[in-house]
Formats: structure tokens, C-alpha cells, sequence
């Protein structure tokens, strides 16, 4: 074979290749021009053009603990063994205790919560995801410190549900949240993030209130926002051991309220943590309802979504009649927004969702010296005294 022979063999050979290249990348352009609707990858997503950041989120699956997070709009995902376990630390700056890693958390919880001789107590609700607001109305009340770390010694910070839904930064207050707690519980004092009904919505699968950032995430892993909270996560099991109803020491905080019907129903405060926590977090709508008592709870009169106490026909004997049946001396709700923290029948009752949900003002209840105080946003108190106000939403 001569040598002009050969050159000609290689310039098909390489014409050959050209043409399955740029063949290719025609079929791939046309595919790009002509998105199947059918297909989820062609879903338009809120942050298409936007940079998320979002995570991490912990899977127990198959005997093993995966770490997945998106990273500018990439899902990366990781396997947590021996040789990586400093992983959260080195990516996200905090650690896990190793048990709760490795065993999950327990099936039995502490659902008779009660708390005497608490001598500081801050209480802050319905932040849904103003992670910012939250972190300034904490370090200007001297509860974590420049570094978000718990400087609020013996303390009790009650969180009265719905961090999730609406806002962004759902997944930034969750694992504070859990650090806090921790960090709480070695100084002697506590963190009771409670149960209001958008933890149980989401739960529950009724995502209907996320932001779009979230159903990105969720979209990017290949499934529902849910499932991030699934049974076989570490949100979803902690999150299925909180708490409806607590008390500390002559205070009872509830997300929502109390009603007439809860008390006509005889319930107890252990019982409905119970009934929280074995039968409805997390739990299918139908197998809840089925229960009567289950039905009631997550109904409009239970605990997570009952408004009565800003209705005008509402009467001091009725609030009374409650605060007996508890042996309390003060209920303390969230859920029902109003422009700042409000006081009903001398401070019996106290709602505390300052609208924080809006992102630009809000509250934090401060308890010391035997007061209530309002705590703004910049740090002031203000003694608790009774105002007027109508709510403005929820
Ligand atoms: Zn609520």
C-alpha cells in the first residue's frame, strides 16, 4: 500500500468519525428545541436561571447513611462510612451525634412534658423560613451568641411550630434548630421545638405552602418535598418525636390553641403527644381519620389549627375553664398572625405570631423575673400589657 493510498483511508476514517460527532450533536440539539412535555426534566422550575443552594438532607437506606445536597443547582450525594465521617463537618461546619446517626431516633419519646422551676423562658413562633429574622431576634436577646452558638445557660427557648413552608431558608432553621437543642441540653436548659400544622402538612405530604426553591430541591433528588422528611430520614425522625402540647411552670404552649371540644373530649397533654407521634406525624390522611380521636386533633378545633381565641363572642370564663383543666395560669399560642405580640385577659392568654412569616418585623416572647416581656427585633423589652389589635391574617 502506498503512502497516498493510506492518506486516503485515514481522511475517510476521520470523515467518518466528523460526521458521528456533529450527527450527535444535531440529534441532541433537536431533542433541546423539542421538549417533551411528558418528560419531568422539562418541568419549568422556579429557579431554572438561579444558583440553589440547598441541604443537606440525611437518607437511612439500604444499611447505609447518604448525604444528599444541591450545590449551584447540582445534586451531589455521598455516602457517610468510617473513613468519611467528618463529611457534614467539613462541608456544612456541624456535626451529628454519631448515636442518632447510626441508630436513628427513638421509638419511644417523653410525651408528658412538663417543665417546673424554669426560671428564663423565650418563646417564638410561625418563623416559616425567615431564617435571618430569626437568628437577629435570638443573638439580640442574648440566646446564641455572634456564632450562633446557646449562651442562654439554663434557659428554655420554645419554637411553637411552623418554621416550614412559605419562605426559603426552611432547611437553615432545621438544623440550627437541632444544634441549639443540643448545645441547650449540655448547659442544663432546652429547646422545645413544638408540632404547629405546617409541620404536620408537610408531613403528611400536603405540600401545597412550600417555596419553589423546595420543590427544585425535591425535583433534583427525583422525588416529593415529603419524602425529605420521610420516615427513613433524620428530619423525618426527629420531627416525628415533637411535641402538640408542653407546659412550663404555669405556662401551657400549643400551636394554634385549645379548644371547648378538647376539653369536652377529656384529652390529656400525654395523650395527645402521643397521639401525635404514634399516629399522626407522618401518617396517611385515611388511616388518621379513621381514628376519631386522631380526626378531632388535626381538625379545625384541635391544637395545631384552632382560632377561637380572637373571636369577639369569646368570654374570660371560658378561657378560665381552660386554664383549670391544665392547672395553668397563661396559654400561650401562636398561628393567628398579628402586627406584634398581644396579651388577651391579662396576659391568660398570649399570642405570640408576630408576623415574622413577612420577613420584616418581629417578636420574641421573653420570660425573666417572673414578667413577660416583648422582645423586638432590635433588642428592646417592652413589659407585656394588654392591647387591642385585630389579627391581620395567618
Ligand atoms: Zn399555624
Amino acid at each position: 500500500m502506498n503512502i497516498s493510498v493510506k492518506r486516503h483511508i485515514l481522511y475517510i476514517f476521520l470523515g467518518f468519525i466528523f460526521i458521528s460527532f456533529t450527527s450527535s450533536f444535531v440529534i441532541i440539539e433537536i431533542k433541546s428545541e423539542v421538549p417533551n412535555p411528558e418528560n419531568p426534566e422539562n418541568k419549568p422550575e422556579f429557579f431554572h436561571n438561579k444558583s440553589i443552594t440547598d441541604g443537606p438532607y440525611i437518607f437511612y437506606e439500604n444499611e447505609e447513611i447518604i448525604v444528599r445536597w444541591i450545590k449551584w443547582n447540582r445534586l451531589v450525594e455521598r455516602i457517610i462510612s468510617g473513613k468519611n465521617s467528618k463529611l457534614l463537618k467539613r462541608n456544612f461546619g456541624f456535626e451529628i451525634d454519631p448515636y442518632y446517626l447510626k441508630n436513628g431516633f427513638p421509638d419511644s419519646v417523653n410525651y408528658n412534658q412538663t417543665y417546673n422551676g424554669v426560671d428564663k423562658f423565650a418563646a417564638i413562633s410561625d418563623i416559616h423560613g425567615q431564617y435571618d429574622l430569626f437568628v437577629q431576634l435570638l443573638k439580640n436577646h442574648k440566646i446564641i451568641d455572634s456564632h450562633l452558638n446557646w449562651i442562654y445557660g439554663k434557659g428554655h427557648l420554645v419554637i411553637l411550630g411552623d418554621i416550614m413552608d412559605r419562605g426559603d431558608k426552611v432547611t437553615e432553621l432545621l438544623w440550627l434548630t437541632y444544634k441549639l437543642e443540643k448545645q441547650a441540653e449540655k448547659e442544663g436548659g432546652k429547646v422545645h421545638y413544638m408540632v404547629g400544622n405546617h409541620e404536620l402538612m408537610v408531613l403528611n405530604n400536603d405540600i401545597r405552602y412550600i417555596h419553589e426553591k423546595y420543590t427544585s430541591t425535591a425535583h433534583k433528588m427525583n422525588i416529593v418535598y415529603s419524602q425529605l422528611f420521610a420516615k427513613n430520614t433524620f428530619f423525618g425522625q426527629w420531627l416525628r418525636t415533637k411535641p402538640a402540647i408542653i407546659t412550663i411552670n404555669d405556662v401551657l404552649f400549643v400551636h394554634a390553641g385549645i379548644s371547648a371540644e378538647f376539653i369536652s373530649n377529656g384529652i390529656s397533654i400525654e395523650q395527645t403527644n402521643r397521639l401525635f407521634h404514634q399516629k399522626i406525624l407522618g401518617k396517611s390522611w385515611d388511616v388518621i381519620l379513621k381514628d376519631p380521636l386522631c380526626a378531632f386533633l388535626v381538625d379545625k378545633n384541635g391544637p395545631v389549627w384552632h382560632r377561637g381565641y380572637f373571636e369577639s363572642t369569646i368570654k374570660e370564663f371560658q378561657i378560665e375553664y381552660i386554664l383549670k383543666y391544665f392547672k395553668t395560669r397563661h396559654v400561650i399560642i401562636g398561628h393567628t398572625s398579628m402586627p406584634n405580640i398581644i396579651s388577651l385577659f391579662e396576659n391568660k392568654i398570649i399570642g405570640i405570631d408576630s408576623n415574622i412569616k413577612e420577613g420584616n418585623y418581629g417578636e420574641i416572647l421573653i420570660y425573666i423575673n417572673g414578667e413577660f416581656h416583648r422582645g423586638t427585633s432590635n433588642g428592646n423589652l417592652m413589659k407585656l400589657e394588654q392591647i387591642n389589635t385585630n389579627a391581620i391574617g395567618n
